[in-house]
């Protein structure tokens, strides 16, 4: 039985805790018990935090915000058990899945620290044409007025970090409204932030009802960019909404893992079910699909469906669990819908399909047609729908490329000709070979094309560069 202190919090607008009497509740999606609320804000509350942060000019030292950011970094892993427990609490993920995000987290700080000590400005010597004059062009990078960003429930800690982290790196000042599913973290992260020095101008955390809050946010007159990470289609209302602003967004992904006649089974069976299981199969880039040819097949089916068998489902809150929850009971069902679905169609169910209110055990169906939906939609759970492919490459990427996302994806084979082909040919922002398409280091860059992002990419060095306006000068030199 876990013990759970309800927290009833506030907005942070610049450090001040501002509260109001309507609430949402956030509840814990194994027992349905309360851990906290938070207040709706008002439109004057996210035009008053706008108006602050685009009022502040930071004036931190690349020095002051190195420590600023490495401070953080140490502060996550002091409360770590702590700030695990909150994201299982809010997300119903396992607490190995929340421990394993705060190291992540402490990750993008500890980098964010790092790289903003380094200045990447270019010199360009203007001498180099029959044209050119003896002068150099410099660059430089300056911060925007305020940004505004918006977070997915996955990652409640470490989506926040790769927002605020390379704000602080480039001197800007944020405001985030964090999903309505799993906010509390985010205050909590504020707190550390403005423990650790932060200007309390340069951070606002603004919880609410999307509804009545999002448009402002996207619209503000205060701020000149918003970054967004979340679903396609409210990243495609973002792009139409929020117009003439600079705009990063990461949205949903449908990312295959591909296993070739060549592979070690064993291997690509193991990549296979972390990737589709890993934080409730809740990740942007978990294996949404796994696409093996078919001379192979038979056995690598029967690897991954032992180990799927393998992965303790249950409790979030005991340690022994591998997986936790979905988000909530109606993802749950969706998934168990769209499993049905593929089965009337034809699919072999080959373990689990088991659900109880929000948990749902790691489910894997064979034989699953292209065209199903539990694999032509983002199925954002533990489902691991397997395509047989024919033995031809050609045939494998054109199913590869055949929805509508193009996020990540990781390939299986030791064969050269397929990894530059599949390099070459996968329509993705990312190819792992033998690795899951989650695989990053949290400062190389990472983003997705065609429905899954606009080609922008994120991870610290990438966001900085967004965060910043590039100004040049010359010199006569
Ligand atoms: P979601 O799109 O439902 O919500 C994301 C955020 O948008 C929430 O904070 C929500 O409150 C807010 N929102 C709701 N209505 C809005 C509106 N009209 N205008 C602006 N914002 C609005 O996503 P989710 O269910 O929280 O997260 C899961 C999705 O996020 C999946 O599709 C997943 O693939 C994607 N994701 C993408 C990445 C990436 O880096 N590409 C990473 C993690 C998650």
């Amino acid at each position: 039985m876990t013990t759970i202190n309800v927290r009833h919090e506030t907005l942070r607008i610049a450090g001040r805790r501002v509260d109001n009497q309507r609430r949402i509740e956030v509840r814990y999606p194994f027992t349905g018990e309360l851990v906290g609320t938070v207040p709706k804000a008002t439109l004057d509350d996210v035009r008053a935090a706008f108006r602050t942060a685009a009022a502040y000019q930071p004036t931190l030292t690349r020095y002051d915000r190195h420590r600023i950011l490495q401070r953080t970094a140490e502060l996550l892993l002091a409360h770590q058990e702590d700030i695990s427990d909150l994201i299982t609490l809010e997300a119903g993920i396992s607490k190995k899945d929340s421990r394993y995000e705060v190291t992540r987290a402490y990750d993008v700080f500890m980098l964010s620290g790092l790289l903003c000590l380094q200045d990447d400005a270019e010199v360009f010597s203007c001498d180099i044409t029959p044209n050119g004059q003896k002068r150099k062009i410099y660059t430089t990078r300056a911060p925007l007025r305020a940004i505004a960003a918006i977070t997915p429930f996955n990652h409640p800690l470490n989506q926040v970090a790769h927002k605020i982290a390379p704000s602080i790196a480039t001197n800007n000042c944020m405001v985030l409204k964090p999903s309505e599913k799993t906010p509390l973290t985010a205050l909590l992260l504020a707190d550390l932030l403005y423990e650790a020095g932060l200007p309390p101008e340069m951070f606002s955390v603004i919880t609410g009802d999307p509804a009545e809050i999002c448009d402002e946010m996207l619209t503000s007159e205060y701020s000149d960019m918003i970054t967004f990470t979340g679903g396609v289609s409210i990243g495609k209302y973002i792009a139409a909404k929020a117009a003439y602003k600079r705009q990063l967004l990461e949205l949903g992904g449908n990312d295959p893992l591909i296993v070739m006649e060549d592979a070690d089974l064993e291997r690509a069976a193991t990549l296979a079910v972390n990737g589709a299981t890993k934080n409730s199969g809740q990740r942007c880039t978990a294996v949404k699909r796994i696409l093996v040819v078919e001379s192979v097949a038979d056995r690598f089916v029967e690897l991954v469906t032992d180990k799927a068998r393998a992965i303790r489902c249950g409790d979030p809150m005991s340690p022994d669990s591998d997986m936790g929850t979905v988000i909530d009971e109606e993802a749950a069902r969706l998934f168990q819908r769209r499993v049905d679905d593929a089965i009337a169609a034809g699919a072999e169910l080959k373990h689990g399909h088991q659900r109880e209110g929000a948990l749902y055990c790691p489910t894997v169906i064979d034989r699953v047609a292209p065209e199903a939906e539990v694999v032509l939609q983002e199925t954002f759970g533990p489902v691991i729908p397997i395509i047989r492919c024919p033995n031809d490459i050609e045939a494998v990427i054109r199913i590869s490329n055949s929805t509508a996302y193009g996020l990540s994806s990781g390939v299986c084979t030791d064969n050269l000709k397929y990894i530059t082909r599949f390099i070459e040919g996968l329509e993705v922002g990312t190819v792992n070979v033998w690795e899951v398409p989650g695989y990053r280091i949290e400062m190389s860059p990472f983003g997705g094309i065609k429905d899954s992002g606009l080609g922008y990419k994120e991870g610290v060095l990438e966001a900085m560069k967004h965060y910043t306006n590039l100004k040049t000068y010359s010199l006569p030199w």
